[in-house]
């Protein structure tokens, strides 16, 4: 009915035992200490969520096998669940297949009531650790499973530090623990709760609560935030209790088993003697770096170390392990593949390598597309010049690299809010928690007054790439005034209001004032090392879509095969040129003459240099796109209008009659495309000429120019037989003006759905394909492009788009017509060169599409994207 695996039997998929189950399975089966317990499986947290009459309690069956599995870890333990003299007590742990981390509820020491603490207290002969162990659990319960706040506990347990004197938790005595407990069950009282004495209550209810938790809002949320789909729900670890709240020969901590942030081997983590789960995350005390553990325990650092060597060669990965020692003995209590930042994630991979431990094909799979984004963000250019280090207030932990620039922000409303009006923000808070995480994911970059490197903000961040600054102990937030305070290196202070600019460094932990400039990133080391393989694996070609030399530099910069497609009309936005482009729309014959004659120069010279920075690869230019009246002047701008008039000779009336008379109820179906070039063929003719003069001037300089010319928007043969001839003609003339020829192609866009089903048609005539995917999913779907946002959010939510039809491509219906027109084009021209050069070239899981399913010879991207589509593609192929 509903299958529970104790640990280390059997082999369940993740799906099933959820990652710690599974892992906590794996761990035991490796022979390394973990105490016993057993797995609820994520099918049984399916059915609870989705069967309304199991409401409260547990169905018989489900507690039936939970008692007789309770059973067996009660003789591994030598130990009874709720006996006073010998107790077992338990803990409550949810994991579901995806790590949520901080998203989920764990309850600790499980099974305790008031005869209970009397008995383990005579049992250990330490009164301090079991009344410690009740007051965690009433609160952690109270929290958990009655939903009662645990800032209550907190205060309760801040004012007993206060009245006792005492800084940390672990210096209060045993029996000032006993009198925390009577005022947190107070707290209950005031609550209106009942605390349950019985043990297996306290059980059933804890196990209903972490399945419940899996519909709570905070872990809605974070599925939301992190696209997490397809899950069956979170599976319940039931555990034997180990103690690191024991005294000073036990602690807690978390460590991973390489650097995270630059992927060196070393340990990397923090600990806490005397201390109990959370916390070493939580902030409540600093916790000590794992390095000192050496000190402290020799052996368990020792075993530690070893277990860790025995966990990267299982799963073939760095790990993030929790543990807990007992009395100085070492328990492992998870373990999984660490989250890491982008350059962690690319040395991580290529060591992997050279220990043997991975294939390349495998490295290749372990980098992200989004640990590359990370390593190809901005970063502070130089962080020894004069006016960085001017800048530099004081530091906190380098918790996750980067460089972010924003106005302080100290809540997630704000942080959402600038978001919305495009404000970069950096979240600032005393220290985050799972519920601030929509504002963590909006912001440039995280700062913190608490926590360590393990913290929940460090975490998070990390997994996101966003840069993060934690546990700086200089700053003091004060919410309410909307206002922090930095305490400066040399002592002195400094205020800053919410909307004041300051600036990040994630890598350094340094914190700085204002708005710093950020430079863009570089390949080299061991990022060159790792995209080298990914080049020798990948069987598609990645080209950029660039309109300058500028960005035709940067593209091959970033690796970039060539461009596949060149708006060439972007360069018409200059202001000495539009006024030429004006000229050319509005103005008389002689006037569009002569703006011809001025424009045919400056486009001439854009290709040049964009020939001379592919030089040897393939430059694919767009003919003229767009309706013509965008670049028109406003109707609104009464200065231009009246400068463009000046211009042309008309008076101001006459040039708004003009415009107006262009305007277009749709004109993204109207107009533009090769209707344009169809109907006023000099436009065309002129960037013809363009291209072929500056690919001949360019292979007279020595550069190997190869221009393919696209014709845009064709939905029909004739259309593009039309644009073809006009193109032949016109390099027909060039050539025998200049006595000698080029190389060039003449293809087509395929972004009109009539021009994918007539592809066989189309492919008699043009010389390559290029899906224009942006407009034909437009096209395909009825959606507006531009109007999109005014339903998409609703969409998305109710389950009637899984993904955003512009980011991602649909697979099923677009992808339907592109399959077809590649089938179609290769039957009449089997060498057909296809590519895509909408926004989905850059999008990792379109590219797999592209290069798996479709077959396309090629993709093409933004210059800023290439490295990513890179690696997605080798990841297709591999
Ligand atoms: P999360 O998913 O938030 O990491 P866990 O279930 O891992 O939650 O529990 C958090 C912490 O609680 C662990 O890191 C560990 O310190 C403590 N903990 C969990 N189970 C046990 C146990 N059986 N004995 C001792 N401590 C435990
Ligand atoms: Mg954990
Ligand atoms: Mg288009």
């Amino acid at each position: 009915y509903c299958p529970i695996a104790p640990f280390g039997k059997g082999n369940e998929a993740k799906h099933v035992l959820g990652g710690k189950g599974a892992n906590l399975a794996e761990m035991s089966e490796l022979g390394l200490s973990v105490p016993p317990g057993f797995t609820i499986t994520t099918e049984c947290c399916n059915k609870f969520c989705n069967d309304a009459t199991w409401d409260n309690s547990l169905p018989k069956p489900l507690w039936d096998s939970i008692i007789k599995s309770l059973d067996a870890v009660q003789d591994d333990m030598s130990s009874v669940f709720g006996s006073p003299e010998n107790p077992l007590l338990l803990s409550v742990r949810s994991g579901a297949a995806i790590s949520m981390p901080g998203m989920m509820d764990t309850v600790l020491n499980l099974g305790m009531n008031d005869k209970v603490v009397e008995g383990l207290a005579k049992k250990t002969d330490n009164p301090r650790f079991a009344w410690d162990s009740y007051r965690r659990f009433l609160e952690m319960f109270g929290n958990v499973v009655l939903e009662i706040p645990r800032s209550h506990f907190e205060d309760e347990l801040d004012d007993m530090k206060y009245e006792k004197g005492v800084n940390e938790d672990s210096d209060l005595s045993a029996e000032d623990l006993q009198e925390l407990v009577t005022r947190f069950k107070a707290v209950y009282e005031t609550m209106d709760m009942q605390f349950p004495q019985d043990v297996l209550e306290q059980l059933s209810l804890s196990i209903g609560a972490v399945f419940k938790g899996w519909m709570g809002p905070r872990a809605i949320k974070y599925r939301e935030v992190e696209n997490i789909r397809n899950l069956l729900g979170t599976a319940v670890n039931v555990q034997a209790m180990v103690f690191g709240n024991m005294g000073d020969t036990s602690g807690t901590g978390v460590s991973f088993s390489r650097e995270p942030n630059i992927g060196t081997r070393e340990l990397f983590g923090e600990f806490l003697i005397n201390a109990q789960g959370e916390d070493v995350v939580s902030g409540v005390r600093t916790p000590r770096p794992i390095s000192e553990l050496e000190d402290e325990m020799p052996e368990v650092y020792k075993e530690f170390v070893e277990n860790n060597r025995i966990l990267e060669a299982k799963f073939r990965d760095m790990q993030d392990i929790e543990f807990t020692i007992q009395e100085g003995k070492l328990y492992m209590l998870q373990t999984r593949n660490g989250k890491r930042g982008g350059e962690a994630a690319v040395k991580i991979a290529v060591d992997l390598v050279s220990e043997g431990l991975i294939s390349k094909n495998e490295a290749i799979k372990k980098v992200l597309p989004e640990h590359l984004d990370q390593l190809l963000h901005p970063r502070f250019p130089d962080v020894e010049q004069k006016e960085y280090r001017d800048a530099v207030i004081t530091r906190g932990l380098p918790a996750s690299p980067g460089a972010a620039v924003g106005r302080i922000a100290m809540s997630n409303e704000k942080v959402v809010e600038n978001k919305k009006n495009g404000i970069p923000s950096i979240m600032v808070r005393d220290e985050t928690s799972p519920d601030d995480v929509e504002g963590m994911f909006s912001a440039e970059g995280i700062l913190t007054a608490r926590g360590g490197m393990t913290s929940h903000a460090a975490v998070v961040a990390r997994g996101w790439g966003k840069p993060c600054v934690c546990g700086c102990t200089a700053l003091s937030v004060d919410e309410e005034k909307g206002e922090i305070t930095l305490t400066m290196d040399d002592g002195s202070q400094k205020t800053f209001k919410e909307g004041d600019f300051i600036s990040l460094n994630g890598q350094s932990g340094e914190v700085l004032e204002g708005s710093q400039t950020v430079a863009p990133p570089t390949i080299t080391g061991t990022l060159k090392n790792f995209m080298e393989w990914v080049d020798d694996v990948r069987e598609i070609d990645v080209l950029a879509n660039a309109d300058t030399p500028a960005d035709a530099k940067e593209a091959r910069k970033n690796g970039a095969n060539g461009i596949g497609l060149c708006r060439s009309e972007h360069m018409f936005f200059k202001p000495e040129r539009i006024s030429k482009v004006r000229q050319l729309i509005l103005g008389s014959n002689e006037q569009a003459e002569e703006a011809l004659k001025d424009l045919l120069k400056f486009q001439r010279e854009d290709y040049e240099g964009i020939f001379k920075e592919m030089d040897g690869l393939p430059v694919t230019i767009r003919l003229l796109d767009p309706p013509l009246h965008e670049f028109l002047p406003s109707l609104k701008e009464e200065n231009i209008l009246a400068d463009c008039a000046e211009q042309l000779g008309f008076t101001v009336d006459e040039l708004k009659e003009k415009v107006e008379a262009m305007e277009e109820v749709n004109p993204m179906l109207g107009l533009r495309g090769c209707r344009l070039g169809i109907t006023r063929p000099s436009i065309i003719k002129m960037q013809t000429r363009a291209i072929l003069e500056a690919a001949l001037n360019a292979i007279d300089a020595g550069i190997d120019a190869k221009p393919d010319i696209m014709v845009p928007l064709v939905g029909k043969v004739e259309e593009f037989r039309n644009q073809r001839d006009v193109i032949k003609s016109v390099a027909d003339t060039v050539f025998a003006e200049q006595g000698k020829s080029c190389d060039y192609k003449i293809g087509t866009m395929i972004e009109i759905p009539r021009a994918a089903l007539t592809a066989h048609e189309i492919a008699e005539e043009a010389e390559f394909f290029s899906f224009g995917s942006n407009d034909l999913t437009q096209m395909t779907f009825g959606y507006s492009r531009d109007d999109v946002g005014s339903f998409l959010p609703d969409y998305l939510n109710k389950g009637i788009l899984q993904d955003d039809p512009f980011v991602t491509i649909d697979t099923e219906g677009v992808g339907q017509l592109i399959k077809m027109t590649v089938e179609r084009g290769r039957n009449v021209r089997p060498d057909l060169k296809i590519g895509v050069c909408g926004e989905h070239g850059g999008d990792p899981r379109s590219v797999r599409f592209f290069a798996n399913e479709a077959g396309l010879s090629y993709v093409s991207c933004s210059p800023f994207r290439v490295p990513i589509a890179r690696l997605a593609a080798a990841q297709a192929s591999v």
